[in-house]
């Protein structure tokens, strides 16, 4: 039975899509059978992981409201090694359609249920803010991973995010909880940075993961040619850490 993890953080490009295909790849590579969930309508994951968006007849949008089965809408990423139930601008409609709908933040959750057996991780990458669809993403997770830059102000915003999850938890998903901040885009040599990493782990304890992330520049060229980082450039610093996170990922499941 798949264990459901949703990529979340309100604020944009701090990395969900970076760490969603790359964790994914990661989980893969380790024998892990891994379905991407593109709950974006800029539809980055999707991209990412090699699959051009434009071209479909239907996405996870037409899933969602209910015009498309999952099976028939989930597509292989040739250069993921996991499967994609891939998004575009479609998606951009969600937010209006599902207001007027039964369980509208459970649509997600009820999609999924039939394929949770044909995998070990479910990912679902976010958009940046907490709507609508972000809500299905937490009501259908077991955990959320939050990717987060060590600055200045990521404390601030990640309050909002703490209270979105405890709401979600208390009345729609009481499995859901915060499986661990993932520090991105490090950079080790940032004194704010190191800061800022120590006043998390002050804080959150081991709600943080071990892995750390670091800028790298790889991983940002990866898109481009469709594919996650982690396959782009395997000796690349930037793939090492995700693979790592892959391994501690493995590592945490086994004790939910
Ligand atoms: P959005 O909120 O728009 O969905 P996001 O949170 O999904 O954004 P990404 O798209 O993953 O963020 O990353 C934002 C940008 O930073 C991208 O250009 C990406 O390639 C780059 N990036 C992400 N992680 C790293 C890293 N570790 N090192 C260097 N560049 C990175
Ligand atoms: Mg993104």
């Amino acid at each position: 039975m798949a264990k459901i993890f949703c990529v979340a953080n309100q604020k944009g490009g701090v990395g969900k899509t970076t760490t969603t295909v790359n964790l994914a790849a990661s989980l893969a590579a380790q024998k892990q059978r891994v379905l991407v969930v593109d709950l974006d309508p800029q539809g980055n994951a999707s991209m990412g992981s090699g699959i051009e968006k434009m071209g479909l007849s239907q996405t996870v949008y037409h899933v969602l409201i209910g015009l498309a089965d999952i099976h028939s809408v989930k597509i292989a990423s040739e250069t993921g090694g996991y499967d994609v139930l891939p998004a575009n601008r479609d998606l951009a409609g969600a937010e209006v359609d599902l207001v007027e709908m039964d369980r509208r933040e459970e649509r997600l959750k009820d999609a999924l249920a039939p394929v949770l057996t044909d995998y070990d991780f479910v990912l679902i990458d976010c958009p940046p803010a907490l709507s609508l669809l972000t809500l299905n993403g937490l009501c259908a997770a077991n955990g959320v991973i939050v990717p987060m830059q060590c600055e200045y102000f990521a404390l601030e915003g990640l309050s909002d995010l703490v209270n979105t999850i405890k709401q979600v938890h208390a009345n729609l998903n009481p499995d859901l909880t915060i499986i661990g901040l993932l520090r991105v885009m490090f950079d080790p040599r940032t004194t704010l940075q190191q800061q800022v990493s120590d006043q998390l782990m002050a804080h959150f304890g081991d709600k943080v993961f071990k892995t750390i992330i670091p800028r790298n520049v790889r991983l940002a060229e990866a898109p481009s040619y469709g594919m996650p980082g982690v396959n782009f450039d395997k000796s690349s610093r930037g793939a090492q850490a995700y693979m790592q996170f892959g391994s501690e990922m493995i590592e945490r499941i086994k004790t939910m």
